[in-house]
């Protein structure tokens, strides 16, 4: 096929990356096996980072953006994967060190597919993204841990308005647990209700300083924030609780000190999305497939046309995106 499709790639533009739109053709795209017509992708808050370069995350240039993708394989040179297919990829150093999503078509290593599980519509994948399916991951997690029951003592969900929160809220409320949403957005609380968020903190009583143990309050906690507001969860988290933590929208660093740990046992679980195992990956999506709710889906996500990315990665990385927004890349 000599027919031309847009991309959106970050290049190098005077010793800086920066993010420009890009006619390909299918030579242009990697030697990898598997060759897929993407039909969405999705804006993430490490997409945002990516094309706004607020965090360098493309390590060689030039780079197609988009770590997420949802299409239909066309040419497969691997026995997995035939065409027609319908597969999603999430990670794997896409818009790193591998080209991603935001284009028409992306050569893919076999590995890094996923089967489109049963019941999710391509849409519906990419309205999870990375970001849904890192809260499938923790969810997972805190019920291997233990500590949470369903009805009991509460789940804390912070950066409770954004993608990982929104969607670890609709998870958390379906599979019984009683959830505090943190939000620094107070017109997102009737959003959140309606997901099965019950009670609300705002995100600044979490964001000072605070003591190294504080009143016990939460069986476990879904953070996507970091830095003071993980340092207060932790301290805020019951005698053998546990906290997922997968994000830094708040900061990268980590100010606390060991006492939650050593005197309450408290557990820190650090959840990854990019390199997990296929088999962690499958089962993120089978809590993901059993319970979040699809209407809860369509109330959380958005469909908008890849020309607007660069102003909706600018919108997510100040934290003004609620929910989740899929990108139509035909
Ligand atoms: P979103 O931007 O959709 O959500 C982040 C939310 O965090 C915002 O909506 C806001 O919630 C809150 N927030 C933003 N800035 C601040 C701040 N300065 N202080 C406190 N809270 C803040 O991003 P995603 O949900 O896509 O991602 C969330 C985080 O998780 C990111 O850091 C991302 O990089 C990380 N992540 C990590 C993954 C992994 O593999 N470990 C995978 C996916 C995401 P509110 O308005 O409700 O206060």
């Amino acid at each position: 096929m000599t027919q031309t499709f847009r991309a959106l790639m970050i290049e190098d533009r005077d010793g800086t990356p920066a993010a420009g739109f890009r006619d390909l053709t299918l030579d242009a795209l990697p030697d990898h096996d598997v060759l897929v017509e993407i039909a969405y992708s999705t804006v993430n808050y490490k997409d945002g980072l990516a094309l706004t370069g607020a965090i360098p995350i493309a390590r060689r240039l030039p780079m197609v953006a988009g770590i997420d993708l949802a299409g239909t394989v066309v040419e497969s040179r691997d026995p997995r994967w035939q065409p027609d297919d319908k597969v999603l990829v999430n990670g794997w150093g896409l818009s790193e060190t591998e080209w991603g999503g935001y284009s028409r078509y992306q050569r893919l290593k076999p590995e890094w597919l996923t089967r489109l599980p049963e019941g999710f519509s391509l849409q519906d994948a990419m309205a999870v993204g990375t970001a849904g399916y890192t809260a499938g991951l923790c969810v997972n997690v805190l019920e291997d841990w233990g500590m949470i029951q369903p009805g009991g003592r509460e789940v804390l969900v912070t950066g409770a308005a954004g993608g990982v929160g929104s969607t670890a809220i609709s998870l958390l409320a379906a599979r019984g647990y009683r959830v505090t949403a943190a939000t620094g957005r107070p017109e997102t609380h009737d959003y959140l209700s309606e997901l099965g968020a019950t009670a609300f903190v705002d995100r600044a009583e979490l964001a000072g300083k605070g003591a190294p143990l504080q009143k016990e309050r939460w069986a476990g906690a879904v953070d996507s924030v970091g830095s003071t507001t993980l340092v207060n969860v932790l301290a805020q988290t019951d005698y053998g609780g546990a906290v997922a933590a997968c994000g830094l929208a708040g900061g990268a660093d980590l100010p606390g000190t060991v006492m939650p740990h050593i005197l309450r046992s408290v557990a820190l679980l650090g959840v990854d999305s990019v390199m997990a195992p296929q088999a962690r990956r499958d089962r993120a999506w089978a809590t993901l497939a059993a319970s979040l709710d699809r209407a809860h889906l369509a109330r959380i996500a958005r469909v908008e046309p890849m020309s607007k990315l660069p102003e909706l990665a600018a919108e997510i990385v100040a934290g003004k995106i609620r929910g989740r927004v899929v990108v139509d890349v035909t």
